[in-house]
């Protein structure tokens, strides 16, 4: 299944899309009983939401849609996870996962416009698989790993280098609000018989910028979870970025970074094209 969650005639909900690509919403007693498709997770319901997908299948314009999954409890996202981009950064290898975490509001989703605080100029791309867990679990084993997560959708861990940088914490730069689009469908794992034979593309205005097989992770899928679920007890319904490959802005030469009118675009096969224009905050310029 493709699943989404969007908001028809101004009411937030959440469906299946079809293979039309139109997007069909639950039921209301449906909704009523799980109100987010996170609750729908939690419950151990998705194989439910199919048949409850009922409503109308409403063409992509006539949906504004929302971050796939709005409210994980947890957003945890792994950094230097690809060769190229350990590379690009001129960092050392790493025996454990490089993680930090996002806020629920740095969350968008496909179609909105990401601001670029109007106080920077590095304005960074960075495409992501992300996976939703599906079955919450502590000292996951590596082999069991899949059986926890619930699917994938993409991800643009849109960064503030500059902000990131001001220490070695990555955590204001990555946490500007709606700087993170996910989307815009998350695909449940059943459609997605190997993860790592997925390609992941990134571009800019139609360029391509990164490209590279999510084959290519350091650390894979089950190593994460193994190792975060080591600390922290993973949940239905948190979502975890799994890093970028080589091929951001920040460490082209010259540099390369984001402006208003700029439209950026993350394809991972079978995932969808998530898609967002880039504008400008000027709060507090
Ligand atoms: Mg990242």
């Amino acid at each position: 299944m493709k699943l989404a969650s969007f908001e028809a005639t101004g009411h937030a909900t959440y469906g299946v899309v079809d293979t039309l690509g139109l997007y069909r919403p639950v039921s209301a007693a449906f909704q009523q009983a799980y109100p987010d498709l996170k609750s729908v997770i939690v419950a151990g319901a998705l194989p439910a939401l199919q048949a409850a997908a009922i409503g109308p299948g409403l063409p992509e314009d006539a949906v504004r849609l929302l971050p796939v999954i709005p409210n994980p409890g947890k957003l945890i996202c792994v950094g230097l996870n690809y060769k190229s981009h350990v590379a690009e950064t001129k960092r050392a290898d790493s025996e454990y996962p490089s993680l930090f975490l996002r806020f629920n509001d740095s969350l968008a989703a496909h179609g909105d416009e990401v601001l670029r605080p109007a106080f920077s100029e590095r304005f960074d791309w960075e495409g992501e698989l992300a996976f939703v867990i599906g079955k919450g679990g502590r000292h996951i084993a590596k082999e069991n790993a899949f059986d926890h997560i619930a699917g994938y959708a993409c991800f643009n861990d849109v960064s503030v280098r500059d902000w990131q940088k001001h220490t070695h914490q990555f955590t204001p730069g990555k946490n500007f609000p709606g700087t993170a689009p996910f989307g815009p469908v998350l695909v449940t794992r059943d459609e997605v018989p190997d993860v790592t034979a997925l390609t992941l593309e990134t571009r800019v205005n139609g360029q391509v910028v990164q490209h590279a097989s999510v084959g290519d992770l350091i650390f894979d899928i089950p190593t994460i979870v193994a190792y975060v679920s080591r600390f922290t007890p993973l949940s239905p319904g948190d979502v975890i970025a799994t890093g970028t490959p080589g091929g951001v802005g920040d460490r082209r030469e010259p540099p390369l970074y984001m402006k208003e009118g700029d439209v950026a675009e993350v394809e991972i096969t079978g995932l969808g094209v998530l898609r967002n224009r880039i504008g400008t905050d000027h709060s507090a310029a």
